[in-house]
């Protein structure tokens, strides 16, 4: 799966609202974390089991 126009987009997209936005398993989630951060990426909002999970996916 090769990185396409609308991918670049998204990121440039997000990476200006002040998110990573780094994809995880081909965009199912993006990083919620600013750019440039250490230590794994985590989509905040993605992925939950339940509205009182403190984080959704965590992955690097
Ligand atoms: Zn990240």
């Amino acid at each position: 799966m090769g990185k396409t126009a609308d991918e670049e987009a998204s990121r440039a997209a997000g990476q200006a609202a002040g998110y990573c936005w780094a994809p995880y398993r081909g965009g199912r989630a993006r990083c919620t974390k600013r750019p440039g951060h250490r230590g794994p990426h985590v989509d905040h909002y993605t992925g939950r089991q339940s509205p009182t999970d403190m984080q959704g996916v965590e992955w690097d």
